[in-house]
């Protein structure tokens, strides 16, 4: 079976990878954010949920800005 998208551990085709979901708010309809990681360069940056399985790096790859992951 394979992993829903915003699961801890889900990597999407561009190698982002789910780290983990946060209280914070997306800045989409009903979503929240969650911390992705590159698994490229390791740049960690924040995501709707409906966004994950598409996202790109934003640091190497041309990515949107990502979301305040509150640090
Ligand atoms: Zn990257």
């Amino acid at each position: 079976m394979s992993k829903g998208t915003t699961e801890p551990g889900y990597r999407n085709r561009n190698e982002q990878v789910v780290v983990r979901k946060t209280d914070l708010p997306g800045n989409d309809h009903n979503q929240i954010t969650y911390v992705l990681r590159c698994d490229e360069c390791g740049h960690e940056y924040g995501s709707n949920g409906s966004d994950i399985f598409q996202r790109r790096c934003p640091a190497h790859d041309g990515g949107a800005t990502g979301l305040s992951i509150g640090d």
